[in-house]
């Protein structure tokens, strides 16, 4: 579905006025995500451009976009950030890219919940919401380049999952406005429940102009560190910590190899030391500390943003989920990644075994969270790549231990986290996109009309 040239000249011609591209460097770059952390993908996806980028700053504009597309049957792949790591955002069958981030006003900040526009950066949103005392109850890593939009497009879950859930928890997201590509482009206000229809669906079914977010009072959470002899007295520490009362943002331990990645810490987190990440309410400080030593623990970090700012140290956030697999590919790019889901009861001795039968193949990372009003264990560990077959042993071996592989080698919506086709999803691309042009090729539940 390559656009034509003369195809292509009418869409400049008709946007013209919100100045669309198709300069090649900045047509490469925005064709991009990370996808690179899987050799599988990068070889996939690495050649994939879309024809010309065009960046609306209003609802209205989105809609005279869609409407162009829609008339001209040319692909339209959406844009927040490009922090997704499956090739979310990489334009397979090129055509037009619609960054949305010109799409960045909050539109009202009430008691409990934000309306916002979807191209704001979760940390402009965060800062705003501060200002009335109040805070986002999750966020990915990536918060400071990534949008509100995106997340809810293309995240599951993040930092704050230990305290508020996933994203589809309800009500974590309670409103998603979305402009349809159409001739006549319509806007769908979905509520509640509903906001399913669109969540997690790699735009592929409306685009995301509005969203509503559910809000907590604001805590000046400590950036913490405890380190443990062994990774087991670690990720039993862990299960411990997994309490109402513990009140906790982030959770998550990696094993002791993932030192080498983490200089800057120095002797906070030295070799041959198992370290427990975490986002501590100063109010539970004194117990979560107790709990550890008795865990065998010993902190080795406590500081809040002013004193770590001072010290010149990384928030705990960014040592977490998959900021961590980026701590490691920024100094050795032959690793990669799993995403996995852990049976409960978690039991630390499961993952010893692992360690035992993957040796330096892979290193242990693990997120404590919760979802659907549970706790649960994820983990991202970093594997060591040799070629396509090997991991997908790896992958074997951890279904046979009973675990949930949330593949992040592929790129269409089913084959990753999903697993089945979603069909409320696709019935809302047939009133969305009637004509598939959305993200061609992210989602197989869908078969051109
Ligand atoms: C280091 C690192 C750490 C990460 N940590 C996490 C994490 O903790 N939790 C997590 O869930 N993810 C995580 N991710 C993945 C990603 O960063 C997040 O999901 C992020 O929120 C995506 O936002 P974005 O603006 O970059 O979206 P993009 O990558 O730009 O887009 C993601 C998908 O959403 C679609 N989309 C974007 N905007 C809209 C819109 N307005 N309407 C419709 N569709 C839209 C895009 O087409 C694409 O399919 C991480 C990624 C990296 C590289």
């Amino acid at each position: 579905m390559a656009t034509t040239p003369e195809t292509l000249q009418a869409l400049l011609a008709e946007l013209s006025d919100l100045q669309p591209t198709t300069d090649p460097a900045a047509l490469a770059a925005e064709s991009r995500d990370y996808f690179w952390y899987s050799p599988i993908l990068d070889e996939q996806l690495g050649d994939k451009r879309g024809e010309l980028i065009v960046r609306p700053r209003t609802e209205a504009e989105v809609m005279r976009v869609a409407a162009a597309v829609a008339k001209h049957s040319v692909p339209l792949t959406i844009r927040g950030g490009g922090t997704g790591n499956y090739g979310q955002c990489v334009p397979l069958e090129g055509g037009v890219i619609l960054d949305i981030t010109g799409l960045n006003r909050v539109i009202e900040i009430e008691p409990g919940k934000v309306r916002c526009e979807a191209g704001i950066l979760i940390s402009a949103l965060e800062r705003a919401v501060k200002a009335t005392g109040q805070a986002l109850l999750m966020y990915p890593s990536t918060r400071d380049i990534a949008t509100i939009g995106g997340f809810i497009s293309g995240g599951y879950a993040g930092v704050g999952s230990i305290r508020h859930g996933i994203l589809k928890d309800t009500g974590n997201v309670s409103l998603i406005r979305v402009v349809t590509v159409e001739a006549q482009p319509r806007v769908i206000e979905l509520r509640d429940a509903d906001i399913q229809k669109v969540h997690h669906a790699f735009g592929t079914n409306g685009i995301i102009t509005e969203l509503e977010v559910a809000l907590a009072p604001a805590v000046a959470w400590l950036h913490h560190i405890m380190l443990f002899d062994s990774y087991a007295q670690c990720t039993a520490f862990g299960v411990a910590c997994s309490k109402p009362e513990m009140d906790l943002f982030l959770l998550t331990s990696v094993d002791e190899r993932f030192a080498q990645f983490y200089e800057v810490f120095g002797d906070r987190f030295p070799r041959g030391k198992h370290a427990m990440f975490a986002m501590v309410n100063p109010a539970v400080k004194a117990d979560y500390e107790a709990l550890g030593v008795a865990h065998g623990g010993a902190v080795s970090l406590c500081a809040d943003d002013a004193e770590l700012h001072a010290l010149g140290l990384p928030p705990a956030y960014e040592c977490a989920y998959n900021h961590t697999t980026l701590m490691a590919l920024k100094v050795d790019r032959t690793y990669t990644y799993l995403q996995i889901a852990y049976p409960m009861p978690f039991d630390p001795q499961l993952v010893e075994k692992q360690m035992a039968r993957y040796g330096d193949e892979l290193f242990m990372h693990h997120e404590f969270s919760q979802q659907f009003g549970g706790y649960v264990v994820f983990a991202l560990p970093l594997v060591q790549y040799f070629d396509r077959v090997r991991l997908y042993e790896i992958i074997a071996e951890f279904e046979a231990d009973g675990c949930m592989v949330f593949d992040p080698h592929v790129y269409t919506i089913e084959d990753g986290g999903m697993k089945q086709i979603d069909h409320a999803q696709i019935d809302f691309k047939r009133l969305a996109d009637p004509r598939g042009l959305m993200n061609p090729g992210k989602t197989r539940g869908w078969n051109a009309p």
